[in-house]
């Protein structure tokens, strides 16, 4: 069977992703390989083809215990014989899983790191006829990623017991320094390296002025309300609130964060990975245990500390290779919250840190290019160069506004108010007063006697809340973190002295009739298609739940949608369906070909 064949039969893939086919090829000519993929880029490919087309088996050490149960099923449902050993087993559990080691059952075996210092499993790993060592998320073993594991480390001490083993480490995370202290912690031998473009095609990037964030978020997830999402916000708080508004609207949403007991975590996971909701309200705490392919989009509903950060969030949508959306909903009052909370760092080194880490976000936030050369050149990638023709700017290119004259009376307006008053106001009240409305406050104050008032009637509310959210981006304005009044910074006082010249884009909002963009309609030519995808995403989750597993795992969504255009009748069409391998033809071919044959009958009766 050649490479091609493998993949087809096995996984039911016709093609592979970029890299696949080199690192597979580089793992079974012996040596070590270091392979840095991008989320969904699709990793356990990597080990696991070879695990199936050489005697022996692979032992794949993976941090998370919560997610070797779903990795194992996913390689059941493709008749793959591959189980793990964890402390989440009984003791008679784990004494059947070892007799079947064995005797040579299984292909893979799943571990956590811990494990592989322990005296039992060492006995038991020099009995089993190991073929090749695979680390998974292999970062973790380094401080500088993100999910630092010490335990990692103990894996190096397989190296001297299993000589003549290759080592397989395989990341998503692409940092010169994290590279080095996986070849370096690994025990690595002249391994080969593979570094495939952290491009995501598949992933659409746009940011949203936030102005009236909840009602925003509302009409989002309305627009999508039978897809996965994620949105992510920066307090346990926001993420309860936001969960609750949610399902008061008809979204089935949880929360997700750290101050949640381990139970609760657990179970708003699961009901996410089963489709039994729609949308995870989470901190950056839902994270690395996220396999979920068909994540359709993620929302920032806050902004992200980091463009790091930012990017590993949104790789969570669109594993599955189908379009998905990463929406960042920025206002310039985040920013400075954010710049108050970091002056606060007393260790200056770190507060410089998190100064430039701040900026380069905004960097991306503000930036009139495209989005997706602009994050792949903060990763050092030069490969897309200008128009990606899949963010929002080169979707529709930002319309430049020449913002010298507004921020200028935005900057005196600020000013003066302070100056009559002696305190600041907030920024609807700034705004009354460019516009030049006689509120309460406003004749209160005296402000309708400032030189400032109404010079600013010719352009509306929202736009000069942009303006406002522009110039604390900038620096040139700050807000105070408790009563969130703005007041004009040293900088802001030297742009004004300098007649600085200001440019920026106007700001996108989310559409109230946020339209469901055409995506379906590109792939799919008519509604009848959408009908048959929910009649067939149906028959998906009753066959799940049978079994046990979540959706996905019987097929993803990508196949689903290659289904409703191909329309197969029979069992040899079937098979030609990307994601159906000979096990899963043989296992659910005629319950969906039965789908899909009643399906046309009915509709053409109607
Ligand atoms: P990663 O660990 O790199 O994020 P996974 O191994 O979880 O990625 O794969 C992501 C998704 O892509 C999975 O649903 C997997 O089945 C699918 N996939 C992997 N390789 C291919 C391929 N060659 N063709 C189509 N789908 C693939
Ligand atoms: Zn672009």
């Amino acid at each position: 069977m050649t490479l091609d064949e493998a993949l087809k039969h096995h996984f039911g893939y016709t093609m592979f992703r970029p890299l696949q086919r080199e690192i597979v090829e580089a793992a079974m000519a012996g040596g070590d390989v270091v392979a840095l993929l991008p989320t969904g880029g699709g990793k356990s490919l990597c080990y696991q083809l070879p695990a199936l087309l050489e005697p022996g088996l692979t032992l794949v050490i993976s941090p998370l215990i919560a997610l070797m149960k779903d990795q194992v099923d996913a390689l059941e449902a493709n008749g793959i014989p591959a189980t793990f050993l964890n402390s989440s087993l009984d003791p008679a559990a784990t004494a059947r899983r070892l007799a079947a080691l064995d005797r040579g059952a299984y292909r893979l075996l799943y571990v956590a790191p811990e494990r592989t210092v322990m005296a039992g499993f060492l006995a038991g790993l020099a009995r089993w006829n190991l073929r090749r060592i695979a680390v998974d998320e292999a970062h973790c073993v380094s401080e500088w990623g993100h999910d630092f594991r010490p335990e990692y480390r103990q894996i190096a001490s397989l190296r001297s017991r299993h000589p003549g083993i290759p080592m397989l480490a395989l990341t998503a995370t692409a940092t010169a320094r994290v590279r080095d202290d996986i070849e370096r912690f690994l025990e690595m031998r002249k391994p080969r390296r593979f570094v495939a473009s952290f491009n995501r095609p598949n992933l659409r990037y746009a940011v949203f002025e936030k102005t009236d964030a909840v009602k925003q978020l509302l009409s989002w997830c309305t627009a999508r309300a039978n897809e996965s999402g994620i949105v992510y916000v920066q307090s346990r708080n926001s993420a309860e609130e936001l969960a609750t508004k949610l399902s008061a609207a008809g979204i089935s949403s949880r929360p997700y964060h750290a101050g949640l007991l381990p139970q609760q975590r657990a179970r708003h996971q699961e009901l996410f990975i089963r489709d039994e909701i729609r949308v995870m309200c989470a901190t950056i705490a839902f994270g690395m245990g996220i396999d979920k392919p068909n994540v359709r989009y993620v929302v920032h509903y806050d902004l992200p500390k980091n463009v790091e950060g930012y990017y590993q969030e949104t790789g969570r949508a669109g594993r599955d290779g189908l379009a998905s959306d990463c929406a960042l909903f920025f206002s310039g009052g985040d920013a400075a919250k954010q710049r108050h909370f970091i002056r606060q760092i007393e260790n200056p080194q770190e507060r410089e840190k998190a100064e430039r880490l701040l900026r380069q976000m905004l960097d991306f936030a503000a930036t009139m290019h495209c989005r997706r050369s602009h994050l792949l050149h903060y990763f050092g990638e030069d490969g897309v160069t200008g128009q990606c023709g899949n963010c929002d700017n080169c979707l529709q290119p930002p319309e430049r506004v020449d913002g010298t004259q507004v921020a200028r009376k935005a900057l005196s307006c600020i000013y003066r108010v302070r100056e009559h008053s002696g305190f600041s106001s907030g920024a609807h009240h700034i705004v009354d007063v460019l516009l030049g409305k006689r509120t309460d406050k406003v004749i209160a104050w005296g402000h309708d006697r400032l030189s400032t008032f109404g010079i600013g009637a010719e352009q509306s509310k929202g736009a000069w809340m942009a303006v406002l959210s522009e110039l604390m981006r900038t620096g040139c304005v700050e807000q105070s973190y408790e009563h969130r009044t703005l007041f004009v910074t040293e900088e802001g006082l030297r742009a004004l002295k300098e007649h600085r010249a200001f440019a920026f884009a106007m700001p996108r909002f989310v559409a109230k009739t946020e339209k469901r963009r055409s995506r379906r309609l590109r792939v799919l030519p008519t509604v009848h298609d959408d009908a048959l995808f929910e009649r067939l995403r149906e028959l998906r989750k009753r066959l799940a739940d049978d079994q046990g597993v979540p959706p996905y795992v019987v097929f993803s969504d990508a196949t689903l949608r290659e289904l409703c255009t191909q329309q197969p009748v029979t069992l040899q069409a079937f098979r030609q369906i990307g994601g159906v391998g000979d096990v899963k033809l043989e296992r659910y071919g005629t319950a969906f070909v039965e789908a899909i044959r009643s399906f046309d009958t009915a509709d053409a009766s109607d």
